[in-house]
């Protein structure tokens, strides 16, 4: 029965909020144990209720707790409770956007976002967007529309020529991935340098462009960041896109992660010029706090979104006009009401909230740079109008510190490297953390380290 199930969760649920607060980072099962460890295997006798909920319960409060305010390992965290619900409502609903009439008003939902964010970022009115699995999966769609706007035959032959495409040494990993998907092949990838600031050198590019080509390559696209993965460094937009247009090749911003600076009047200069873009994608479920995944492409002109993606089923699409047929543009057949959970969330707070959600971030970003400078146990890696934050502490490595914080289930932070360095990288994504939060998490850092010296020190304890 749906409604015994129901009043689990909430009982579990509620338990589970109270957990987070008393212990807000879990102490992690190894890998190699969780076998041993929990009641995983499957059976073929069914369990009774009791039990079953038993077991669910030993999953649920040993799984790694994202959205505490100890939590600063990803670019994601925090659990905004509007969007939680729109999720949640998702779940029951269990739509699948490929047509109107299966999904209905969800369409309208969908397509309300899409066109606000078109409209938000300076798109015309032949824009249009899809929401995709994930920021990789948007990449790889706006890579495949580059590859098909490149020549006329191409999705009848496919690829007949050495193609090539740009991007940034600081860019995603899902742009080589996808090139090879794509079957323009890895080594067509051109890395181009990036600068002291983890930004792409333009004169660099322009010049492989031309480099390419007077070698018989067919450049057809430039990928931009909006926040590299480490950094949270942004291309520039406008001069990239100069280049773009001289070579008339496709442009698209990646800003899976820091794209949602449009929502901000105070921070959406640093994608000027993104109205040039081609495409452009953002992921709802970094900065605009989202539960996972909620990524949105949007196409300057929606033309190329029809040329790549749509296909006739006479089986699937047999009511309403292509329109509210949202299939017709993307990757998927069945696909997930990703779009519900960011509506709510928007429609809740507004897009005042929203701005606010993303200059907290920032503002967050400064407390915590502040003071890594006014601490000289400390060495600061990062720069300003970015919320990873980078830093060493007491020049201790920064794979030891962060895998033994985790190891003693007291703080969950990763690392990066940027020009041969490497740091921790603290990364001030949730909005729900105040300044209190960000300089507790320096506090539990310190004294982590005053009570394990000799540990940081001793390189051979962290590999057993
Ligand atoms: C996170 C990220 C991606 C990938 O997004 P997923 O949703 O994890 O697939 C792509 N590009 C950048 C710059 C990112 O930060």
């Amino acid at each position: 029965m749906i409604e015994k199930d129901i009043a689990q969760f909430q009982q579990i649920v509620t338990q589970l909020l109270t957990a987070e607060k008393e212990e807000p980072v879990v102490p992690p099962i190894k890998a190699e144990e969780v076998f041993n460890q929990l009641d995983l295997k499957l059976e073929t006798e069914p369990l009774d209720d009791d039990q079953f909920y038993q077991s669910l319960k030993e999953i649920i409060f040993n799984t790694p707790r994202t959205a505490t305010n100890q939590f600063f390992n990803q670019l994601f965290g925090g659990r905004r409770s509007k969007a939680v619900l729109g999720d949640l409502v998702a779940v029951m609903l269990n739509n699948s956007m490929y047509t109107y009439k299966v999904a209905g008003p969800i369409v309208g939902v969908e397509k309300a976002i899409i066109k606000e964010i078109c409209s938000m970022i300076g798109y015309g009115d032949h824009s249009d967007g899809t929401f995709a699995s994930g920021g990789s999966m948007s990449n790889l769609m706006a890579m495949v529309m580059a590859r098909d706007a490149a020549y006329e035959s191409m999705t009848d032959t496919g690829v007949e020529r050495k193609m090539t495409l740009y991007t940034s040494e600081e860019s995603h990993y899902s742009i080589p991935k996808n090139a090879s998907l794509i079957g323009i092949g890895k080594n067509q990838v051109r890395y181009i340098q990036a600068d002291d600031f983890g930004i792409m050198k333009v004169e660099a590019l322009e010049k492989q462009i031309e480099e390419d080509i007077q070698n018989g390559f067919l450049p057809f696209m430039v990928n931009a960041t909006a926040g590299t993965t480490v950094l949270g460094a942004f291309d520039k937009v406008g001069p990239i896109s100069d280049i773009c247009k001289k070579h008339a090749l496709w442009l698209h911003v990646d800003g899976a992660y820091c794209g949602a600076v449009v929502f901000s009047k105070k921070y959406k200069y640093l994608l000027k010029g993104l109205e040039e873009a081609d495409s452009f994608s953002v992921n709802a479920h970094k900065m605009l706090g989202t539960p996972l995944t909620c990524s949105i492409l949007v196409a300057k002109d929606e033309k190329y979104l029809h040329d790549s993606f749509s296909y006739d089923a006479d089986y699937l699409y047999q009511t309403d006009n292509d329109d509210f047929n949202l299939g017709k543009i993307s990757l998927q057949c069945g696909r997930r009401n990703d779009a519900l959970k960011f509506w709510t969330l928007w429609k809740s707070i507004g897009t005042n909230g929203l701005e606010k959600l993303i200059d907290h971030q920032f503002f967050l970003a400064d407390i915590a740079r502040n003071y890594i400078q006014s601490n000289e146990d400390y060495t600061l890696y990062s720069f300003d109008n970015s919320i990873s934050v980078c830093f060493n502490y007491k020049g201790i490595s920064p794979q030891k510190l962060c895998t033994l914080l985790y190891k003693e289930a007291k703080l969950m932070v990763g690392f990066g490297s940027f020009q041969g360095v490497d740091f921790v990288r603290l990364i001030t994504i949730n909005s729900d953390n105040s300044e209190k939060e960000i300089l507790n998490f320096f506090t539990i850092l310190e004294d982590f380290v005053a009570e394990h010296q000799e540990e940081l020190l001793d390189s051979a304890l962290i590999e057993s």
